[in-house]
Order: C-alpha cells, then structure tokens, then sequence
C-alpha cells in the first residue's frame, strides 16, 4: 500500500505551529505527515515512517515532504501571510543518500523560497553525526542558508558529542523529558540540564510536547536566552491541515 500511495496521492501533510515564548507570537510550523490510506484510514507516521525507512521509500517520498513543504510556504508568503520558517523533518536515510542536497536545492528553487525560511529537522543518528560524508552533506546544506535543528535531542542515540561535530541552529528538547514535570524530579533535573546545555553553547531551543502551563512555567525559569524560546505543543496547537493554518495566518494580520 505504501508503495502505491505516493502515486495515489494519499500523502497529506498537517502543520503544527511552533510559538515563541515569552510573547506567544506564532513564528513558524513544523510538516507533519499523514497517509490516507484507502484501505486502512488515517495512518500517522510513528507507524510508516520505520517501515519506509527500511524499504527506501522514505527518499523519494521525503522529496514529495520536502517540495510539498517548500510550496506551502510559497503559497502563504504570495499570500501576503507572515511566519519565519517552516521545519521539515528529514530522515537519516535521506541524509546518507548523495542527492540530498541537489533536492533540498531543487525545492528552494523551484519554489522561489529563500533558503533562511526552511529548516530541516535531523534526528539524533550515530550513522549521520558519525559519517563523514554525512556530516559533509550537512555542511553543504547549511551553506545554502537553511537552517538545521537536532531533533528529540537527549533520545536514541545521545551522544554530547554531535554537539561538537556540527553547529546546530537550534535544539529540539523530546517532549519525554517534559512530562510530569511536578512528580518526577529526575525529568526536571535533565530538562533543566538540557536546557542550561544549549544555553551554554550558545544553541536557540525549542521544548516539544508542551500541553500544561505547569510546563511553560517551568521553561520560563530555566529557559535563559536572552531572545526568549520556542515551544510547540497541544497547548498551543495541533498539527493541522493547510487551510487552517492558513486562516490561522490571516486573523493575525
Ligand atoms: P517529531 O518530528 O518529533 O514531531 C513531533 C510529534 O509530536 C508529532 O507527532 C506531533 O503531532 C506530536 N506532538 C506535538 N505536540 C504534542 C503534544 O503537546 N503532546 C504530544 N503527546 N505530542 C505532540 P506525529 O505527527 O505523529 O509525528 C511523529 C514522528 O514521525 C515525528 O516526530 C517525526 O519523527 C516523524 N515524521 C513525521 N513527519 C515526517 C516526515 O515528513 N519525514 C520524516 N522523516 N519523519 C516524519
Ligand atoms: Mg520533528
Ligand atoms: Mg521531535
């Protein structure tokens, strides 16, 4: 089914915006994706994305992710509607695979999209952080001017090392290390620790997964920088179809 789905056109994506704090200006949105399968529904992509990963799809379909992205984005700048970036995620297969970089290129351009608006979201993944070739992808890429983000940082594969092999534009906090926050100390003590981290090294940090104010509390006494920090979550917003996001965009002007 996979297989046929991206000809099928069953891929969607959904948008989920991210928020700086303290303000709570929106400031961009994260791609989402979604199979609508005709014979199973709606299929998120905690249980696709492994299997297309192991069957190589994830390359051609993450470049269907990527220009889909870069287009929407088009679309609400042509539309006069203002936001900072959008964020796609971008697989470790993607990034072991030679072409990445003619793609990511190929989709600013065929979109007309400055490079500084797309920021793409790696996951922690010894056999990218650790791969020359890799690692010389990712240097390519951000000297196009796109942003690179460390996703679910302090899951898989955590190594502080990566910190010092590559200059990442921004961290992504794993929503595991933000729930419970009140009961469970140990979640504070390495939230607050991957927090005071990046703030060390300099690094803007977004906390996925916030859905209390308990937890927006919390980021706001240990969140030092001094340009504030992003956070996305069910507090603030699902992820949601593009025409929500659009109408979303609008009643802000
Ligand atoms: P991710 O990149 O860490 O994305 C954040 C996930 O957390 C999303 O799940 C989002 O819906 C969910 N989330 C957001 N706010 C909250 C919250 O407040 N509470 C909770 N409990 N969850 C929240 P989703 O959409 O199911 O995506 C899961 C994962 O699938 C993503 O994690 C990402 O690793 C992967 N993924 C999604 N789209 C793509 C894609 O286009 N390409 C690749 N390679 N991976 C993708
Ligand atoms: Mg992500
Ligand atoms: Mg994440």
């Amino acid at each position: 089914g996979l297989r046929r789905a991206l000809e099928r056109g069953e891929f969607a994506l959904h948008y989920q915006p991210r928020v700086v704090l303290p303000d709570g200006e929106l400031c961009g949105f994260e791609a989402l994706l979604r199979w609508h399968s005709a014979e199973l529904g709606l299929v998120g992509p905690t249980e696709f994305i492994p299997l297309v990963e192991e069957n190589g799809l994830i390359v051609p379909l993450g470049e269907w992710v990527l220009l889909r992205a870069c287009r929407q984005a088009r679309e609400w700048r042509d539309a006069g509607l203002e936001f900072e970036a959008i964020a796609v995620n971008v697989s470790p297969r993607q990034v072991k695979s030679d072409a990445i970089v003619a793609v990511v290129r190929a989709a600013l351009a065929n979109c007309g999209l400055e490079a500084r608006m797309l920021e793409l979201e790696i996951t922690e993944s010894s056999a990218v952080f650790q791969d020359p070739n890799c690692l010389a992808r990712l240097h390519q890429l951000k000297a196009l001017g796109v942003c690179i983000s460390l996703d679910d940082f302090g899951t898989g594969y955590s190594s502080l090392a990566f910190l010092k092999t590559f200059q990442f534009d921004r961290i992504k906090v794993d929503q595991s290390f933000m729930v419970n926050l009140a009961a469970d100390a140990t979640n504070r003590a390495i939230a607050a620790s991957m927090l005071a981290l990046a703030h060390e090294l300099g690094i803007p940090v977004l906390a996925e997964g916030i859905e209390t104010e308990e937890q927006v509390a919390f980021l706001r006494e240990h969140c030092a920088h001094p340009g504030g920090f992003e956070v996305q979550g069910f507090l603030f917003s699902h992820p949601m179809p593009a025409d929500e996001c659009t109408r979303l965009l609008g009643a802000r002007r």
